[in-house]
C-alpha cells in the first residue's frame, strides 16, 4: 500500500471511529443488536454508516476500549439506545413513565459475583460492571460492599407496595416505594448497595459513609448512575437513596459525568415528578 493511499484510509478510519465510537461503545454494553433488537430508525442509521467494512482493519476492538476523554463528546447520540423499550439500559422508569409492559420480565437475569443480602439477581450486562465496581472500592479505597438488592418482579413490587400503603398510607408510601410497573428494579438494571459493615443501610445517613462517598464519586467510572439525588426530587419523583444505583452503560454514564447532568429526566427531557399520572 502507497504511503498516500495508506494515509488515505487512515484518515477515513479515524473520521470513522471518530464519529462512531460512542455507538461502538454503546452498542457493546447494550448486549448489541442481536440481543435488543429494537433501536430506533437513527441508530440504526448511524450504526450502519459506522460500522467497518468486513475488509477492515479490526481496530474498532480497541476503540470500544473507550479511552475516557477530558472533554464532553459533541457528538453523543442521544438516541443510540430506546429510552422505552424495557430491555434497553437507557430505557427511563419513573412515576410518569411506567414500564411497557406493566409485568415485564429481563431474559437474562444472573447472580452476580459479589455479597449478596438478599440474592436477588441483576442482568447479565449488569453483573460484571458491578462486580468490577465492588473490587475497585476495595483495592482503591479498603472499602468492602454488599449488594442489598437487585431485580425485583412485578409480582414482589405489589406485595412491597401494598405493605408500605398498610403501614404508612399511600401518600407516603408513594413517596419511598415505586408502584408495581414503575420501579426500576423490575428492570434488573438497578442495585441497592450497602458496606459491609452494615453502616446506615437503606438510609440516608449511607451518602455520609466512606462508601457512599466513594460509590457517588466513582460509580459513573463502572457504567452506574446515583440515580436520586438529592437535590432533585421534584425531578425524579422519589427521595434521596445515596444506596440506589442504577446501570447506563459506560458512554452514557460519562456522558452524563461530563455534562454535569444529573438525571435521566432532564438528559433525555422526559416526564418525571413526584405524582402518578391519573
Ligand atoms: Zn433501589
Amino acid at each position: 500500500m502507497g504511503v498516500a493511499s495508506h494515509r488515505a484510509r487512515v484518515g477515513a478510519l479515524v473520521a470513522a471511529l471518530t464519529a462512531g465510537v460512542l455507538v461502538l461503545g454503546s452498542g457493546a454494553w447494550a448486549l448489541g443488536a442481536a440481543v435488543f433488537p429494537h433501536e430506533d430508525a437513527a441508530s440504526a442509521r448511524s450504526g450502519i454508516a459506522v460500522r467497518p467494512s468486513p475488509t477492515a482493519s479490526p481496530a474498532p476492538v480497541a476503540v470500544a476500549v473507550q479511552t475516557p476523554s477530558p472533554t464532553p463528546t459533541p457528538t453523543f447520540d442521544k438516541a443510540a439506545n430506546s429510552i422505552d423499550d424495557p430491555r434497553s439500559i437507557w430505557v427511563v422508569v419513573n412515576k410518569s413513565r411506567a414500564l411497557n409492559p406493566v409485568d415485564y420480565v429481563p431474559p437474562d437475569l444472573v447472580q452476580p459475583p459479589v455479597p449478596n443480602i438478599n440474592g436477588q439477581p441483576v442482568r447479565q450486562i449488569v453483573s460484571g460492571p458491578l462486580a468490577t465496581m465492588f473490587a475497585a472500592a476495595k483495592s482503591e479505597a479498603g472499602l468492602s460492599l454488599t449488594l442489598q438488592s437487585g431485580y425485583r418482579s412485578y409480582q414482589t413490587q405489589v406485595s412491597v407496595y401494598d405493605q408500605d400503603v398498610a403501614a404508612n398510607g399511600q401518600a407516603y408510601a408513594d413517596t419511598d416505594t415505586a408502584r408495581p410497573g414503575h420501579s426500576e428494579h423490575q428492570t434488573g438494571l438497578s442495585v441497592d448497595i450497602s458496606a459491609a459493615s452494615g453502616e446506615c443501610t437503606l438510609n440516608a445517613c449511607f451518602g455520609q459513609t466512606a462508601e457512599g462517598r466513594w460509590l457517588a464519586a466513582n460509580a459513573w467510572r463502572f457504567g452506574f448512575l446515583l440515580r436520586y439525588p438529592s437535590d432533585k426530587v421534584p425531578v425524579t419523583g422519589f427521595t434521596y437513596e445515596p444506596w440506589h444505583f442504577r446501570y447506563i452503560g459506560l458512554p452514557l454514564a460519562t456522558e452524563l459525568h461530563d455534562t454535569g447532568v444529573t438525571t435521566l429526566e432532564e438528559y433525555f427531557g422526559v416526564p418525571g415528578g413526584e405524582t402518578y399520572p391519573g
